[in-house]
């Protein structure tokens, strides 16, 4: 029985193209600079993302915590939506190792954050108050059901940004499946922007790793930032060779997993005793009716018997990830396993 892995777009496994292009990796000392691989993709995703540095990180959760070091000192403040990844689940890291004050606003059902809310959380300039920083979105936005967020909203952000002497950070785990909805250049959702984060090893299939860009005077800091956290590696050009395929053939297939999500969705939606909510980039997000006695999580086991991995979010609800791995019969095999076990 063939595994259908609808957890999350982490579970993709390399590519033959990556096997390869890791075993054949020209290597170096990278903490010493050393490492013509890394220095490519770092060249690469500044390129593709309109920055002009890039730096390679172990992962989206180190990517967005260098960023924020580098952006914010002790008893700093950031805007931040209170259910981006950053505050759900990364444990809290941006107090716990930087010291910096997170000021949450209200996630809005399309991922954004108020305008007018982001104005009123800036401090003015006041002996009493914390200093704000900086202002992050998201985009997909992960827990908004995988949204995308427009270049005209970035660019609403940016202003205001501006306008107040903040910067701007984008955790862009996901934000080239932001590109392919929206069907832009991914450089539209990053114009103005001072710091974008992106993953390298979710949709577009990298074993490992993620990119932090940055003007050079930032991504400087932000080396010895990740070097003190522990991520300056050494031949580390074997990941980032899987991360160069990913950027030059990975980013252009998205909209295929899109499509999966759209079947799976609609095919979700048919079945008595299931409800699904809309649908945007690859996540689907989907719960039990009140006729379903079962809870989620015996839903979830008897899928996995099945051969079919969802993952359930509470008692009644699930999320879905399409990728690389899935194709329109691994959407069937899932449809058909839901069915059997929903309706018995
Ligand atoms: C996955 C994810 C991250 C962090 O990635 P890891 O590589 O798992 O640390 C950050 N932000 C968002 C929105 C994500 O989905």
């Amino acid at each position: 029985m063939k595994t259908i892995d609808l957890r999350s777009d982490t579970v993709t496994h390399p590519t033959p193209a990556m096997w390869k292009a890791m075993a054949l990796a020209e290597v170096g000392d990278d903490v010493l600079g050393d490492d013509p691989t890394v220095q490519r993709l770092e060249a690469l995703a500044a390129e593709r993302l309109g920055f002009e540095a890039g730096l390679f990180v172990a992962s989206g959760t180190m990517g967005n915590l260098v960023a924020l070091l580098t952006h914010c000192g002790r008893g700093d403040e950031v805007i931040l939506g209170d259910k981006s990844h950053t505050i759900v689940y990364e444990q809290g890291g941006m107090a716990g190792m930087g010291g910096i004050m997170p000021h949450t606003l209200l996630n809005q059902p399309d991922g954004t954050l108020r305008l007018e809310e982001i104005e009123g959380a800036i401090r003015g300039d006041n002996i009493h108050f914390p200093r704000t920083r900086l202002i992050c979105l998201e985009n997909t936005h992960n827990n908004c059901h995988g949204v995308p967020l427009t270049a005209a909203y970035t660019a609403q952000v940016v202003a205001l940004a501006r306008k107040h002497g903040l910067g701007v950070h984008i955790d862009g785990a996901r934000i080239f499946n932001a590109a392919a909805a929206l069907e832009v250049d991914v450089r539209e959702l990053t114009r103005g922007v001072d710091s974008v984060t992106f993953c390298l090893s979710k949709g577009l299939c990298a074993p490992v790793g993620s990119v932090l860009c940055g003007s050079e005077a930032f991504i400087a800091e932000a080396r010895r930032n990740r070097k003190v956290l522990g991520g300056g590696m050494r031949q580390v050009g074997i990941l980032a060779a899987a991360g160069i395929v990913a950027l030059e053939e990975m980013t252009l297939r998205l909209d295929a997993d899109h499509a999966c999500a759209q079947c799976l969705a609609e095919g979700l939606a048919a079945i008595p005793g299931i409800e699904v909510a809309p649908s945007y980039t690859n996540m689907i997000y989907f719960g039990l009716a009140d006729s379903v006695k079962m809870t989620a999580y015996e839903v979830s086991a008897r899928l996995r018997e099945r051969g079919v991995l969802v993952l359930p979010r509470d008692a009644r609800n699930f999320r879905a990830v399409t990728h690389y791995w899935i194709d329109a019969d691994a959407v069937d095999g899932a449809l058909e396993a839901v069915r059997a076990v929903v309706c018995g």
